[in-house]
């Protein structure tokens, strides 16, 4: 027997994970020729990955392709189960047996480690902390960052490096009216920080920022970017990188790099009193995090460049350069985290696979299949996940009829394993309720939402409805 277009018996697929390419793998496979029901799973009773507890929330606008997902989710097909963690409530094994295909998509959670002494010092703390603080997620909602320090070093220039130095150096009136957490604003409001430098290990051609995140670094009220003029200079290879037609945006960042070189120059004249400051440095690499009992200051080793155009690597030299400061954001990209019982590359922090096909011990894992950042690593925007999922799908319904050959129960049977755990699954109707609740209670506070940051409380919201999600087939 083999299901799917021309039979009533559906093809169930089970997702793990609702961040951006969660939703694309279901869209993609609702929209198929074939009848396929999905079922996502999620950790949090609230979905949205990353668009939820990574955009930061001065960024409103790049949440709207909620929307796209609600839709999604609303389907004819479609299954959420948040609240339920696969690898502690319902094992991989337990999903591929009940499921036609499984396909991984719980993103990258973890930090790269930087492996150098005082890493872990009170006051260093990793851009994934600060921004699941602020943005409210329940696993960080508890930490304590204590800003009452003047200098604050963030490691790495990407993205992420961007959003923590734009939310430290903001005027907290232009964060009120987003959705950012009120226990982090709360803390922002007092924060003492005056000075943010913000640290590559490579030059400013090689800096990973996109120009337009790099470009609103320059635009904050009541602060100045700057960059010291000398390291504006680049050498052959860099030059030739910049001068590459396909690689604009480092052109664009130069531009803005050069600027701030311009305001460095200007307020090394004028007055600059009651003004933050952000300080770009490049080809400075950390090699200690000193202190006593708390962050004192950060050693770095100065670089040089080496190697061709876009293959250039910092090399140390025996020159050091310290930056005195009290706090310390490590930024320098996320790492995917292993899953019991699918294979792993340790080095690369991602799950092997060929097109979305997971390969365990050189052959194909019956069924398995994995898209987003699991899959490629942590790169690209959220846009770059549609792609992604895309080329999963392909490889899944591609394999269908191999893996159709036998009936499957799908949501039912996952409902009916965890009936007897102690579990307490969401489904779409109950995130609903919670998502009223945080626009209803940010509407009073003239913010989009006010986020729940407690599981429990999420759970207490909905104490009053029937525990067992609707079993819709
Ligand atoms: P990223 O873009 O990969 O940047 C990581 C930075 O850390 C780079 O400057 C990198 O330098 C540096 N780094 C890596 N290892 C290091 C080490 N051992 N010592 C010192 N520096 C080190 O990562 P990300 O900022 O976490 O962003 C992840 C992804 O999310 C990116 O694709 C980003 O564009 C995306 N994102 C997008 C937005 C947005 O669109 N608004 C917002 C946030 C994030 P090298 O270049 O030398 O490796």
């Amino acid at each position: 027997m083999t299901l799917g277009a021309d039979h009533d018996e559906p093809v169930h697929v089970a997702v793990v994970g609702s961040g951006p390419s969660g939703f694309y793998a279901a869209e993609a496979l609702l929209r198929s020729e074939w009848n396929t029901r999905v079922t996502m799973i999620e950790r949090l009773p609230t979905p949205y990955g990353l668009v939820r507890s990574g955009v930061a929330p001065d960024h409103q606008t790049l949440k709207s392709v909620i929307l796209v997902y609600d839709r999604i989710a609303r389907s004819e097909g479609f299954h959420y189960v948040g609240n339920v963690a696969v690898g502690r409530d319902i094992s991989i094994s337990e999903l591929r047996a009940n499921f036609h295909a499984v396909i991984l998509a719980y993103g990258a959670q973890t930090d790269r480690r930087m492996g150098i002494p005082g890493e872990d010092i009170a006051g260093s703390y990793t851009a994934t902390e600060f921004v699941g603080w602020y943005n409210g997620h329940p696993d960080y909602r508890d930490l304590d960052f204590d800003l009452s320090s003047p200098v604050a070093v963030i490691i790495g220039q990407g993205n992420v490096a961007a959003d923590v130095c734009r939310i430290l150096a903001k005027p907290i009136d232009d964060l009120r009216h987003s959705d950012i957490a009120d226990h982090a604003l709360e803390i922002l409001a007092e924060s003492k920080i005056e000075e943010i430098h913000v640290v590559g290990r490579r030059g400013p051609a090689q800096a990973k920022f996109t120009a337009k995140e790099l470009r609103e670094l320059g635009e904050i009220p009541n602060c100045i970017a700057e960059v010291h003029p000398d390291d504006c200079a680049l050498n052959e290879a860099s030059a030739a990188e910049i001068a590459d037609r396909a690689n604009a945006g480092a052109l664009k960042n130069m531009k803005l790099f050069r600027e701030f070189a311009e305001h460095t120059k200007s307020s090394n004249t004028g007055s600059t009193k009651g003004l933050r400051r952000i300080r770009f440095h490049f080809r400075l690499s950390p090699k200690a995090i000193i202190g006593n009992e708390r962050v004192e200051r950060v050693a770095f080793f100065r670089n040089r460049l080496h190697g061709p155009a876009f293959a250039q690597i910092a090399h140390p030299t025996s020159g050091v350069e310290e930056i005195d400061c009290g706090l310390v954001f490590r930024s320098i990209g996320y790492r995917g985290a292993s899953l019991p019982g699918v294979p792993f590359d340790e080095a690369r922090g991602v799950i092997p696979n060929e097109a979305g096909r997971v390969i365990d011990r050189g052959a194909y894992a019956h069924g398995l299949f994995v898209t987003g950042w699991i899959k490629r690593g942590p790169q690209g925007i959220i846009g770059t996940n549609r792609a992604d999922s895309l080329e999963t799908v392909e490889s899944l319904i591609a394999d269908l009829p191999a893996l159709t050959r036998a009936r499957k129960p799908g949501f039912k049977g996952l409902i009916a394993l965890i009936e007897d755990r102690d579990v307490r699954p969401v489904d779409l109707a109950e995130w609903l309720v919670i998502d009223e609740t945080e626009t209803a209670r940010g509407r009073a506070k003239d913010k989009p939402r006010e986020k729940i940051t407690r599981v429990e409380e999420m759970l207490a919201l909905l104490s009053q409805r029937p525990q067992r999600p609707h079993v819709k087939q």
